[in-house]
């Protein structure tokens, strides 16, 4: 039987990495829906080729446009959120690729969770800003999740088979998560305030969405994964360490008691990540060339320096702090990524808005998912009165 899939945010970069690995295996996959947001003529495109029995799109004007591009096809095109949540818990699925961007991704992952599905887990956001909830809803509804992205991939191929969430019984000390440093790595400190958009979202070694793209650079990505991590494994912060690799050839690393540390090693191409998770507990060819280690040379390891990225700090102060600090933080990002997109506020301010939103939500508690979300619209409200202001 054919793996039924479903790929949330399948015109994103993640949605079409995995496009392109579920093309080299017709035989093992069968794609069921295919969601997207803007690039209609791309969903349309996707459409043809992989020939889903829906479509899912924000609103009736996409729906009726993306209708138009396919008609006499067999897509059925939905709109809305909750087609969202409906067609992940559809019977007939078995694996869904969580790969919308941001806090839009959050109500789909929970509906598949809950639906006790395969999660391909992109979407990290989902985990920052509710991490306690989404996990409960995997544990009630059976789900099996698996980390999609590269550190929490490569984390997760290098602790024991039967990992069963607690670190100290398997012998770990401590995760390691490498990271690139991003664009501005050895970028003079001084100069940082002048960064644009555009220099921003030029990644050294990966091909990503502007939005992370822009949090790689200010290592709000990594201080986001560190929760992402905290989730995942169960770990305290003291048992996450965040490491600099330039060269983005070790995905992540997991020490050991005993002194060894096992790592996992390849391209950065997120079709490595994504194959695994699609085969697991298999393996499938990814597309991807073969590691040349002779080629590569020299892979240098390096510790982040916490006032060129401040980011990284406020993620792990949040993650501590043991409240709605991720949530906030999250939601602030959000906005701050948007506005310096858009050359509303400098560099700078990202760390900033996110600063004063976290002062301002300091210690604010939520009993509920509900209670989650309405945080979550505080601090984006909190952070926007500040970016107004800059
Ligand atoms: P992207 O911007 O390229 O794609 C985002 C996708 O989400 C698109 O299909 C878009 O149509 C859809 N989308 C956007 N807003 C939406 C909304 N409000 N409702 C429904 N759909 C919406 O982003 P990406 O780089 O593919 O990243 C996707 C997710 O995967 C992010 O959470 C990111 O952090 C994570 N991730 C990406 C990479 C990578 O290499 N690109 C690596 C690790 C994790
Ligand atoms: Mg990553």
């Amino acid at each position: 039987m054919r793996q039924a899939l479903i790929i949330l945010g399948a015109t994103g970069t993640i949605g079409v990495n995995t496009l392109d690995v579920v093309a080299r295996h017709p035989e093992r996959f069968r794609v069921v829906a295919l969601t997207g947001f803007n690039q209609i003529d791309k969903l349309a495109e996707q459409c043809r080729r992989f020939q889903p029995r829906y479509a899912v799109v924000p609103d009736a004007q996409r729906a009726q446009a993306l209708q138009q591009l396919l008609s006499g096809g067999q897509t059925e095109v939905l709109h809305g959120e909750a087609a969202l949540e409906q067609v992940v818990a559809l019977p007939e699925v078995d694996s869904v690729m969580a790969a919308i961007v941001g806090a839009a991704g959050l109500r789909p992952a929970l509906a598949a969770a809950r639906a006790g599905k395969r999660i391909l887990l992109a979407n990290k956001e989902t985990l920052v800003m509710a991490g306690r909830f989404f996990m409960q809803a995997v544990r009630e509804g059976g789900a099996i999740l698996l980390p999609i992205d590269s550190e929490h991939n490569a984390v997760f191929q290098s602790l024991p088979a039967n990992y069963d969430g607690d670190l100290a019984r398997h012998g770990v000390r401590r995760i390691l998560l490498t990271a690139s440093g991003g664009p501005f790595r050895t970028r003079p400190v001084e100069t940082l305030a002048a960064v644009t958009p555009e220099e921003a979202v030029a990644h050294p070694n990966w091909v990503m969405g502007k939005k992370i793209s822009v949090d790689s650079a200010t290592m709000m990505n990594k201080g986001l994964e560190v929760i992402e991590a905290h989730w995942l494994f169960n770990a305290r912060p003291e048992q996450i360490e965040v490491v600099i690799h330039p060269q983005s050839i070790v995905h992540s690393m997991v020490e050991y008691l005993d002194g060894s540390v096992l790592a996992q090693l390849s391209h950065p191409d997120m079709r490595t990540p994504i194959a695994h998770a699609l085969a697991y507990p298999e393996r499938i060819e990814a597309g991807v060339p073969w590691l040349d280690l002779a080629k590569t040379g020299s892979l240098t390891f390096e510790s982040p320096d916490t006032r060129r990225f401040p980011c990284l700090k406020l993620a792990f102060d949040a993650l501590q702090a043991d409240t709605t600090a991720p949530t906030v933080l999250n939601a602030a990002n959000e906005e701050a990524v948007a506005a310096f997109l858009d050359r509303r506020i400098p560099y700078l301010a990202i760390p900033a808005t996110l600063d004063h939103a976290l002062q301002r939500l300091a210690g604010a508690r939520a009993d509920s998912l509900d209670d989650l979300v309405a945080i979550d619209q505080e601090a984006r409200a909190i952070a926007r009165d500040f970016i107004a202001k800059q």
